[in-house]
């Protein structure tokens, strides 16, 4: 295992840099860092597209299926400056979550189905988890998938889904067997999010978007074929698909974006007379929080090139969940700490949109920086709360 960058990764990264700055135009840049949530989904697709023609767009995907054969260490780095030059965050529900398992459990027909039109930024999937009573403990799901000839007909409801409402497909985990034992009677199936019996109501959030939604099934039929593995299957893929979210939620990437842009803001806004970087106490909580991100940094690109650890995978993953969540709230804190008053103007996408240009003293470092602040209140829920992290950590690191 190598933890470094070596020259030629250097030159990996200038290759990058530059190709970002060629191919990214001024407004979706600028859009991109406001930090709104959900993104511009218009962006997303178009960047999508972009990365795909260049065969970038799933880097972390093994190169059979499309990915570049990129080390991990390169892959970090791909992300690393996409983030720093203001790239649309790519929608991961197919690329990160969906992908992966497709291409490790699903049969040759799904693989040559779903995997193309996932790398172009063709179809966006919503990941169906949770339920109303199943959420941590997701095993307790209640939504019933029953055979009926060559469909399941599906009953129930899932809520918190990310982007729903802008998604052509889901993956949903439903019961299809309620007389094992409850891991054992869950299977995965795609839905067409346009199925008849299929409604989803979107769930604005307390910085005034809604990035979620919730679903109701009713009596939605779904063809068999639309199950990846065999019935009773879903759990485990479900469990392959929850360490991968964690380790990827630890967002660095997004969190070294963040502290650039705090230093742009406290380089700026004044307080006293003096810029707010100046303020000793400000700068040490920065320099601070830096270290920790700094050291987290170092604790994902162990998970990512399989360092030796005595602790399993999972339970890596979990402290990643955990730390990285912790660190974006703080890194929003501080923004909003440097903005001081200034936080407190509108913030919301209509606002920052249309209002923007017209008050030449909001400057571009201001906008977004609330509606993160509030929407992060929730990093340490989804993908798993955080209580329940510690839970597998104590369990699985420390035998408790
Ligand atoms: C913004 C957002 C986006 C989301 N996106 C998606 C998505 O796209 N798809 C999807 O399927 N889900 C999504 N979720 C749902 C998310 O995964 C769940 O919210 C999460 O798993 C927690 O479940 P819950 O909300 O039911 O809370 P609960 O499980 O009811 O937990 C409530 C509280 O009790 C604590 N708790 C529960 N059990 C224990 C325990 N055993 N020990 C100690 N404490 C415990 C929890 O930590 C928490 O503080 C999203 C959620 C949010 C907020």
């Amino acid at each position: 295992m190598k933890l470094r960058f070596d020259r030629e990764d250097e030159i990996f990264r200038e290759e990058i840099s530059a190709f970002l700055t060629e191919t990214l135009p001024a407004d979706v840049v600028r859009r991109t860092r406001t930090g709104m949530h959900p993104p511009n989904e218009e962006d997303r697709r178009w960047w999508n597209r972009v990365l795909y023609e260049r065969g970038w767009s799933a880097p972390h995907w093994p190169a059979e299926y499309g990915g570049t054969g990129w080390s991990p260490i390169r892959q970090h780095i791909f992300e690393h400056e996409c983030r720093a030059a203001g790239a649309p965050e790519l929608r991961w529900q197919g690329l990160r979550l969906l992908g992966p398992v497709i291409y490790t459990f699903a049969s040759a027909e799904q693989k040559a189905r779903y995997l193309p039109p996932i790398l172009k930024g063709e179809e966006m999937w919503a990941q169906g988890f949770s339920e109303p009573g199943a959420g941590s403990d997701l095993a307790a799901l209640r939504t019933s998938a029953v055979l009926d000839g060559d469909h399941y007909v599906v009953n129930g409801q899932k809520m918190w889904t990310s982007e729903g409402q802008y998604s052509e497909l889901g993956f949903f985990l439903v019961r299809t067997d309620p007389t094992v034992k409850i891991q054992q009677g869950i299977s995965m199936l795609v839905m067409d999010m346009a199925t008849p019996g299929i409604t989803v109501w979107p769930t604005t959030m307390i910085h005034g978007d809604a990035p979620v939604c919730e679903v109701f099934l009713d009596n939605v039929r779904v063809p068999r074929e639309n199950m990846i593995g065999p019935p009773g299957s879903g759990w485990n893929q479900a469990k392959f698909l929850l360490a991968n979210e964690r380790t990827s939620s630890a967002e660095i990437p997004k969190a070294f974006a963040d502290l650039r842009r705090i230093r742009a803001i406290a380089s700026r806004e004044m307080k006293g007379g003096r810029p707010i970087i100046e303020d000793p106490r400000f700068a040490f909580k920065l320099a601070e929080v830096e270290l920790e991100v700094e050291a987290l940094e170092w604790s994902v690109l162990r998970v990512l090139c399989d360092a030796p650890s005595r602790h399993p995978v999972a339970a890596r993953a979990s402290v990643l969940k955990v730390r990285g969540s912790e660190l974006q709230q703080k890194l929003s804190e501080l923004a909003a700490e440097a903005l001081g008053q200034r936080a407190l103007r509108e913030y919301r996408r209509d606002n920052v949109f249309t209002r923007l240009p017209e008050d030449p003293s909001w400057g571009d470092h201001v906008p977004g920086a609330t509606a993160d602040l509030l929407y992060l209140r929730a990093c340490t829920i989804f993908g798993g709360a955080k209580e329940v992290q510690k839970n597998i950590i104590a369990k699985l690191a420390f035998g408790l």
